[in-house]
């Protein structure tokens, strides 16, 4: 590990090679593991070359935005966490194309498109991840999702040899899954497509949707929003309030008691408490429903 940091070190500042990293600081959950080594790289050349080295040292890795959608086992991820963030968020518009950097998070996004007149985004203001996370997991919301509006992503690839640009056509965009939950390949910007639209009309559809989010989710508490991904013909949400779960809690783990779709961490959570409560709910809509909740939250490292 040592000497890997040092290998890392030859292309990338010292001080964002962060070994053994809580990632309590780095997940919305604020629960969960460390991780052997956290990169963060402050450019595409630095990223590149965090990439390279550590495809060839074949330890493990894997890119990350906002966290805010990930969960890491007690027992750590043994491996590396590419951590795409500030350095990665610049946002640009040419009439109604916005293109954003990986890094850049929905709300700047969102912001942005306002300013400019564009309608479209308004779906996804609200969600906490940056733009590379939503298009990795097909993120959406009230209706919208990125699919409706992506027009390119620019892409690395996994060994950090190749840079190329997908189309919608070419990126599997299902509710959310996309090509790069297969191929783990980088994604490095994102052009969006949206439309001229009054900006009274955009700020009161964004208020809106605030409103309802922060009337209807527990944002007071740490999470990685819905936990579960919306079976076939149901709300996964409803199933679990209907099963008499909300409020069932694990440690300091709990599914809210505001929306039965969220598990919280009401304070101490482990990721032991919350995969234990995620199993019990899992169980018991299956039991009684005969309906099984995938995760929706991308799980990772070891048990401890
Ligand atoms: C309070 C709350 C509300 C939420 N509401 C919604 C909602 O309404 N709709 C919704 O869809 N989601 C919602 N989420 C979940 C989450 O915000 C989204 O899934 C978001 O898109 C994840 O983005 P992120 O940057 O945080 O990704 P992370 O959590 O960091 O990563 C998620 C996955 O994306 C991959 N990834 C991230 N960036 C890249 C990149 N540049 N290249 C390749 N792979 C990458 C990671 O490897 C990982 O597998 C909510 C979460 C919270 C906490």
């Amino acid at each position: 590990m040592t000497d890997l940091k040092k290998e890392l070190a030859k292309g990338i500042n010292e001080k964002n090679i962060i070994k053994d990293a809580d990632m309590r600081e780095h997940t919305s959950f604020k629960a969960g593991g460390h991780a052997s080594l956290l990169v963060i790289p402050s450019d595409k050349n630095e990223l590149k070359f965090a990439v390279k080295t550590l495809y060839a040292s074949q330890m493990p890795y894997m890119i990350m935005g906002n966290g805010s959608n990930i969960l890491v086992r007690d027992g750590g991820y043994k491996g590396a966490l590419i951590k795409l963030g500030e350095a990665f968020a610049f946002i640009s518009a040419d009439k109604d194309i916005i293109h954003a950097g990986c890094g850049a998070l929905m709300s700047q996004v969102a912001n942005e498109a306002l300013k400019k007149g564009l309608g479209g985004f308004e779906f996804a203001g609200g969600i906490p991840g940056s733009i590379g996370g939503a298009v990795f997991m097909n993120a959406g919301a009230y209706g919208g999702e990125m699919k409706d509006i992506i027009k390119s992503v620019n892409v690395i690839s996994r060994d950090g040899e190749r840079e190329y640009e997908l189309v919608p056509e070419k990126l599997q965009l299902e509710y959310r899954h996309s090509i790069f939950c297969d191929t783990c390949d980088i994604i490095e910007s994102v052009k969006i497509k949206l439309h001229e639209e009054s900006k009274d009309k955009i700020k009161s559809m964004m208020k809106e949707l605030t409103e309802r989010r922060n009337n209807k989710q527990p944002l007071s508490l740490p999470s990685a929003g819905s936990f579960f991904k919306r079976p076939k013909g149901y709300y996964a949400g409803r199933l679990i309030e209907d099963a008499g779960l909300k409020g069932l809690t694990v440690g300091g783990a709990q599914v809210s008691q505001l929306h039965a779709g969220f598990i919280v961490n009401k304070g101490g959570a482990t990721a032991g408490d919350i995969i234990e409560l995620m199993h019990m709910v899992q169980a018991t809509v299956m039991d009684k429903y005969g309906v099984m909740l995938e995760a929706e939250v991308r799980i990772i490292g070891e048990e401890a």
